[in-house]
């Protein structure tokens, strides 16, 4: 299992997640280049412990678990994990 960062992310990019990450799995941080210019934030599959400290912190409600995504968003647990394979 993982926690996926859906579009609701692109009008925010609060990056308030990546500060509760306890293992550092959510990219970009604004201290990465790649912030101004990336759609929204991903969290990294192979990374993430499945611990839902994220999820609180997202103003916009854009963290779900894999398998409680809203339907239709499933394709974002392969757009998520795609990040991480550039
Ligand atoms: Fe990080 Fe936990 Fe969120 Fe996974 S669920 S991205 S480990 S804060």
């Amino acid at each position: 299992m993982t926690y996926v960062i859906v579009e609701a992310c692109r009008s925010e990019k609060a990056a308030s997640c990546v500060r509760v990450c306890p293992v550092d799995c959510i990219r970009p941080t604004t201290d990465d280049a790649e912030f101004n210019e990336t759609e929204q934030l991903y969290i990294d599959p192979d990374a993430c412990i499945d611990c839902g400290a994220c999820v609180a912190e997202c103003p916009v409600d854009a963290i779900y678990a894999d398998h409680q995504l809203p339907a239709g968003m499933e394709h974002m647990i392969a757009v998520n994990a795609a990040h991480f394979r550039k």
